[in-house]
């Protein structure tokens, strides 16, 4: 457990919330409560006056929006959309370039496309993205021949590169991530308000990315796509509309500093709203009932989503219902499973029965990576592409057997052209990994392996209709 009291002389008492944060009943209760994954820097000079700043800086995402991504999602989960979620494992401030956020919009579109074409559905589009900086760790620490220093936690916490100095827990990443975030969001914004994310250019998306298989099968999809729009453009039909497109911005909320000092009591409703991003997730390392993570999230009104791993049972799902939906909201709640291909089509089913003989409607998202991850025999940390899509397939048929939903995809990608998981129609061998590997956390699928995995995910959701 983290030590939260602070012996700096501007730093408030422990327990009491920040100056200058919103204040509402209950907000500080997970002050007092076990908390997992935290960076030990309460006693840094920097804390207090980084968390004071955080809370009185403009808001990255408004509390409207976060309400049309809750009606979004109840959609989903009645099966009249589908939620496609993706981005970097961990974002680093130093990828966070023009060039990089512009692939990986354009990769996540070119999915949604491929999706939304497949399965005739609505596709939400949602990034791991503009403040996806904190991770969780199995160990605190790290050795390298000999020499243990902290693990890397994340930008928002400390540095990737071994050495003490950056190693260390440095509270003013904070206000580096907040910025990094407001950018990111910013060229999204801009993207997906300014025309460029219009369907009209959906061959524009594909250019610049090199010719495989999944590539030309999207162009043959984008030629399809041209002429029904050129044919509904003569028949008159106006395209206004798809000039814009909405993009939700999403990050896994494990660093309760930075979460607490961005909520904002909205000016409408009284109520307290996460600003950092639109829709949060508890990770599965910090999903226990009686601690700081599930207090603190049930507390505000954005969407959450709760990933849930092997060992889930279907009690602890209801306790998370009753703790995190207590008035069973459409859209408030997600589950994102991350089983594992070989226990999938065993586990999730007693899951799904359960949630569903409750009355609850939550809504199901597969998470096919981390439940999948390996180490190379090279030492490097990989999926292979056979398991991921193995486990979006058991997805299906556990849902198609329930007669439940399956409400959407939540993948580990990047639009650049690197290796870091194994296999695909144009595959990755681990002797690609010495020269491609770039992530500084968990192996992301690359642009055609992303494309890919659409093109079979959209031919599940054409079955499952
Ligand atoms: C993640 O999404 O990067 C992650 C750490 O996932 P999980 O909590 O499912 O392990
Ligand atoms: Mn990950």
């Amino acid at each position: 457990m983290t030590d939260l009291t602070l012996n700096t002389s501007n730093a408030p008492a422990a327990g009491l919330p920040v100056p200058g944060a919103a204040v509402y009943p209950g907000l500080d209760d997970w002050r007092s409560l076990p908390i997992a994954q935290q960076p030990t820097w309460s006693e840094s000079p920097s804390f207090a006056p980084t968390v004071k700043e955080l809370s009185v800086l403009p808001p990255l995402v408004f509390a409207g929006e976060v309400d049309v991504l809750r009606s979004r999602l109840a959609q989903a989960s009645q099966g009249q959309a589908f939620l496609l979620q993706g981005g970097d494992c961990a974002e680093t401030f130093e990828a966070a370039t023009a060039d990089k956020i512009s692939s990986r919009v354009k990769t996540i579109l070119q999915m949604a496309v491929v999706l939304t074409y497949g399965a005739q559905l609505p596709v939400i589009k949602m990034g791991r993205m503009a403040g996806q900086f904190a991770k969780p760790r199995s160990s605190n620490d790290e050795t390298r021949d000999g020499v243990t220093l902290p693990a890397y936690r994340g930008d928002i916490v400390n540095g990737f590169e071994f050495t003490p100095e950056s190693r260390q827990h440095d509270p003013a990443r904070m206000l580096k991530a907040y910025h990094t975030s407001a950018s990111t969001l910013n060229l999204i914004r801009a993207f997906t308000q300014g025309g460029f994310a219009d369907l009209r250019s959906v061959h524009e998306w594909n250019r610049g990315f090199t010719s495989n298989p999944a590539h030309s099968r999207y162009e043959a999809l984008a030629k399809e796509i041209d002429s029904a729009i050129k044919f509904m453009a003569s028949c008159g039909a106006d395209f206004e509309a798809l000039k814009t497109v909405e993009f939700f911005a999403s990050h896994e909320a494990l660093l309760l500093d930075y979460e607490r000092a961005l909520t904002r009591i909205d000016s409408r409703t009284g109520l307290p709203y996460d600003t950092s991003a639109h829709f949060l997730w508890i990770g599965e390392r910090t999903r226990d009932l009686d601690q700081a993570h599930v207090d603190f999230l049930s507390r505000v009104r954005n969407p959450i989503g709760v990933k849930l791993g092997p060992t889930t049972t279907g009690d602890d799902a209801l306790r998370l219902i009753e703790k995190l939906d207590p008035n069973r909201e459409p859209g408030r709640l997600t589950f994102i499973t991350r089983m594992g291909a070989k226990n999938i089509r065993e586990k999730l089913p007693s899951l799904v029965e359960k949630v569903t003989a409750s009355g609850a409607q939550v809504l199901w998202v597969t998470d096919p990576m981390h439940g999948n991850t390996v180490t190379s025999p090279n030492g490097y940390k990989t999926r292979n592409f056979d398991d991921v899509i193995d486990e979006v397939r058991g997805f299906f048929e556990v849902h198609q057997a329930q007669g439940t939903i399956p409400g959407g995809l939540h993948v580990e990608m990047t639009g650049d052209d690197v290796a870091e998981c194994l296999g695909g129609a144009d595959p990755i061998d681990q002797e690609a990994f010495l020269t491609g590997y770039e992530s500084v956390c968990d192996p992301r699928l690359n642009h055609k392996q992303s494309l890919e995995m659409a093109f079979l995910v959209s031919e599940g959701l054409r079955q499952s209709k």
